[in-house]
């Protein structure tokens, strides 16, 4: 019997797995894009009215409070939150076995409410129940701790405790399971014992393993091997026991003595794919057992040099792609989605309808966006003291702050910036983000921009934002006037935040890499920094390109042909704003992933 308070069928389209979900600015469920897309997808998926539920970890002392000091060094603080304020506690309770305890995990239940008044609602696990072991009560506390054990049980704790969970909510026919990054990959496992019922894992057949494999979808994030976990197979038999480990062996998550979760998801998934064209190239390689590392692969009995430009045609891995969307209601500004209400009434509903922003009249563009910036910046004012003047251009960007996203990039020659600012046109800058506590190198981007705004103070105003979270990026990604995108290539899997500022009707200057190369019409859309994808970046050439489009390209249209620069504004809705939405990026989940599976 379904219990009452869920009010929704046993059977269900999806059951969507994730670490983090960015749901609302004061919930610190998340750290940064994969939460915040995690968010945007079950926003689409109510919105569309698709039966879909989310599953998460409650992570009770959340991500970390940012503090930064005015040379720019960051320091953290937990950032506690009341989950009774947000979540619906439910009465339901499982039992997993974990380090030789048995654990007790309850839920939390939070509504997302889509546009057309359908709900998907997301559950939040929690370990922290009294009749649990002081260590783990631990286990949903903190999101990313750098403690591998702890990390372990957490993923455990999501895939084993979430599929127990689901099924004694009354969800029993679940058509797909989507991982949503590597994270919650031993679902795969929960659902091979639950199928193995009574029998030991080294039982299970090849047609077992097919079983299991039909009924997951796995969704990789990133080309960077720091996100992806891995954890020592000793470990593994400390935390999941010696029948779980043994069988893991048998999969191609292990090798090398270590259980790797993107390798197991992959393994046990009917349909795999990455989050833009470019990185699905880049995640063939990584997949696949023929690469020898970065550069060279071993094909035919010989070693050749990689080129993973082209999609391989030896990966073993059919990876597909379904590049990454936004939830065009969450992110657009209150003042640019009155526009869209008054000439294009049915955008919220579908977002196609963006397509038809081409016929906006460019006056009415530009004073929703005069409006949005100001709404930036008094927020700036009221957070910093800091007043900036809404005439002067206004080059934002804003991530988590690590090394390949390079975000201190612009200030590579500050001489050079200066004399740009007195010839070109006078311009300012918005930035923030935060670094993982643990990352050395995200944290000295931040002093080296903390730097560079001190060096550059009497010409060009340089605004460090603390706490980048949900609420400040709505602002940033509205109110700028251009957007920066500076990634190392090929790292950028897809990135979101220039998707965030097309629909506010700002054009990014980017690297091309991730979604950028599918999004770039050349001063159509936005403008290019370097002009190919498929070179390694070269970083003196994409300095010197960044500078001299500003000077030459950008900084001069702003200033001295407007009508041009707001066209491109324009452009930049019209063309990106229908394509780069969480609907039309759920839709394809449906499409390729769930309903028509075309790997299968
Ligand atoms: C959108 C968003 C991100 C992700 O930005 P990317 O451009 O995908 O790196 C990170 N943090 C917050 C708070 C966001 O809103």
């Amino acid at each position: 019997m379904m219990p009452e308070f869920l009010g929704s069928s046993e059977h269900l389209d999806v059951a969507y797995f994730s670490m983090e979900f960015g749901l609302e600015p004061a919930m610190p469920t998340y750290s940064g894009g994969l939460g915040i897309l995690a968010g945007d997808t079950i926003r689409a998926a109510a919105d569309i009215k698709l039966s879909m539920v989310g599953v998460s970890l409650l992570h009770r002392e959340g991500y970390f409070r940012q503090h930064l000091d005015s040379t720019g060094n960051q320091t953290e603080t937990n950032a506690e939150w009341a989950p009774e304020q947000f979540l619906q506690l439910l009465p339901t309770r499982v039992l997993i076995n974990l380090g030789g305890h048995q654990i007790q995990i309850q839920a939390w239940r939070y509504l997302v409410h889509g546009h057309s008044g359908h709900d998907v609602p997301v559950f939040f696990l929690d370990t922290a129940v009294p009749e649990n072991p002081e260590w783990e009560q631990s286990l949903t506390g903190q999101l990313y701790r750098n403690d591998s054990k702890y990390r372990l049980s957490q993923e455990a704790v999501l895939g084993l405790g979430g599929v127990a969970m689901l099924r004694a909510l009354g969800y029993r026919k679940i058509h797909s399971y989507h991982m949503n990054e590597g994270h919650s990959a031993l679902v795969t496992l929960a659902l091979t014992e639950e199928r193995m019922w009574g029998h030991n894992l080294s039982a299970a057949s090849e047609e077992d393993k097919e079983a299991v494999r039909q009924c997951c979808v796995f969704t990789t994030h990133t080309p960077i091997a720091a996100g992806h976990d891995e954890f020592p197979v000793p470990l593994v038999r400390e935390v999941l026991g010696g029948e779980r480990t043994d069988y893991l062996l048998t999969t191609g998550g292990c090798r090398n003595n270590a259980l790797n979760m993107s390798n197991l998801a992959v393994d046990f998934s009917r349909y795999v794919n990455g989050v833009s064209m470019r990185h699905e190239a880049v995640s063939k390689c990584m997949y696949c057992n023929r690469s020898i590392d970065n550069n060279h692969c071993y094909i035919n009995g010989t070693t050749v040099l990689r080129d993973d430009v082209t999609p391989c045609k030896y990966s073993e891995h059919p990876i597909d792609a379904i590049t990454n969307g936004v939830h065009a209601n969450t992110w657009t500004s209150s003042a640019m989605s009155k526009v869209y209400d008054r000439y294009i009434p049915e955008w919220r509903r579908d977002n196609h309808y963006l397509r038809y922003a081409v016929g906006i009249p460019l006056d009415v563009i530009w004073k929703a966006h005069q409006s949005a910036k100001q709404e930036l910046f008094d927020e700036i004012k009221r957070r910093t003291g800091v007043i900036l003047d809404p005439e002067v251009m206004t080059i934002g960007f804003a991530r988590r702050a690590t090394g390949y996203k390079r975000t201190d990039l612009i200030f590579a020659d500050l001489e050079r910036l200066r004399q740009i600012a007195k010839q070109a046109g006078r311009f300012q800058v918005v930035c923030g983000g935060k670094a993982h506590p643990n990352d050395g190198s995200g944290k000295e981007l931040i002093r080296n921009i903390f730097k560079a705004g001190a060096e550059l103070k009497d010409i060009i105003p340089v605004v460090y934002l603390e706490e980048y979270d949900m609420a400040l990026a709505k602002y940033v990604c509205s109110g700028v006037d251009l957007w920066l995108n500076t990634p190392l290539k090929p790292l950028e899997a897809s990135g979101t935040s220039g998707m965030k500022t097309a629909l506010n009707g700002i054009p990014s200057l980017s690297i091309l890499d991730g979604w950028w190369t599918e999004g770039h019409v050349e001063s159509v859309t936005g403008w290019s920094i370097d002009d190919g994808w498929r070179e390694q970046s070269n970083r003196e050439e994409e300095i010197a390109s960044l500078y001299n489009k500003l000077e030459k390209v950008i900084l001069p249209m702003y200033y001295k042909a407007p009508t041009d620069y707001i066209a491109v504004m324009r452009y930049a809705i019209a063309l990106n704003g229908p394509h780069f939405n969480a609907q039309r990026m759920v839709m394809q989940y449906l499409q390729n992933a769930y309903r028509h599976p075309i790997n299968a």
